[in-house]
């Protein structure tokens, strides 16, 4: 492994002001399990790494208070998946942190090292998008508040600015009736990434909000008021037009080892509408 300096802050002035200091050659460590495989074969090699668990704001954290939920950047899948608030108010949430990889690998990674990789296959992602969460990035000048959407750019990318890390998840507790689901396909269940990881959301007025991943590079939100989807009266030939519209966004890699871009779009087809069948079926239950 190549040589790097170790910074161990225990504020978050002390770890943006460090961020600051030194750029891209300053890397985060979280939970490890995306950044120590990259520093072990050597597709990430920064001069300095900066350790972020000793950081007070940052320790482990879900709280609600003032309509929404609030998921500190320390807090690790195993907690996400277990947790009462995310179960009660996002539970597709706890549904794409739950099958994140191995019991191990739960226990360490984080929901902020989840999209700060910027993977498009990272699977908390969907759920987020759905549930239109912010980023809150702490940095030289101060809090900024990122929608999730405005967040991913392409694998690896995000829009934080130079100095800038995330300090926690917001999610909004939904004002009206709504139900999501989270789904995904993968090859090897804890080894592998998902080949498609999508979740769809459906509310009280039949709005629809879809978002997917792994079939692009950034995952990718789109939302249909017509509540065509979630009428089930509607004729399956409106239905199946508003779907395609809604798969538009999808340009998987022919690239890619894990699966074909053939596979890709008919499996996103298949989950699409699996997911928005249990979203629908969750909402009645909600009634
Ligand atoms: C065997 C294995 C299986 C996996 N399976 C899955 C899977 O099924 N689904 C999936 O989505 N992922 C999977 N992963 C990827 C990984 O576990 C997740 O992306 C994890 O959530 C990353 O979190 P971390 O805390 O370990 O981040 P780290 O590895 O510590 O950091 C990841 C990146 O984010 C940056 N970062 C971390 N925290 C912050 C912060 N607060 N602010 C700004 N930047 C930050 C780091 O600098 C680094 O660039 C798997 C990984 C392994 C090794």
């Amino acid at each position: 492994m190549h040589t790097f300096a170790y910074a161990r802050p225990t504020t978050l002035a002390e770890a943006v002001a460090l961020l600051d200091a030194h750029g891209p050659d300053a890397r985060l460590l979280a939970g490890g399990t995306d950044l120590i495989i990259r520093l072990r074969d050597g597709t990430v090699a920064p001069a300095l790494v900066v350790d972020l668990k000793r950081i007070a704001e940052l320790h482990p954290a879900i709280r609600e208070a003032d309509g929404q939920v609030t998921i500190s950047a320390g807090t690790v899948m195993t907690d996400i998946a277990a947790d009462p608030l995310v179960a009660r108010h996002f539970p597709a949430l706890a549904e794409a942190a739950a099958v994140v990889g191995s019991v191990q690998i739960r226990n360490r990674a984080t929901l902020a090292g989840n999209i700060c990789n910027a993977s498009p296959a990272a699977d908390t992602a969907p759920s987020l998008l759905v549930y239109a969460a912010h980023v809150v990035a702490e940095g030289p000048t101060g809090t900024r508040r990122i929608p999730v959407d405005g967040f991913f750019v392409s694998s690896g990318v995000t829009t934080l600015a130079r100095g800038e890390l995330v300090r926690a998840i917001e999610l909004p507790i939904p004002a009206r009736r709504q139900a999501a689901a989270h789904l995904r396909r993968t090859r090897r269940r804890g080894h592998d990434l998902a080949s498609v990881t999508l979740c769809c959301g459906v509310d009280e007025t039949g709005a629809t909000r879809l978002a997917y991943g792994s079939v692009g590079p950034r995952p990718v939100l789109v939302v249909d008021d017509s509540g065509v989807l979630a009428d089930p009266g509607a004729p399956d030939d409106a239905k199946a037009a508003v779907f395609e519209r809604m798969f538009a966004g999808a340009s998987p890699s022919p690239r890619s080892m894990r699966a074909s871009p053939a596979y890709r779009l008919a499996m996103l087809r298949v989950l699409g509408q699996r997911a928005l069948a249990t979203a629908i079926d969750r909402l009645a239950a909600r009634a």
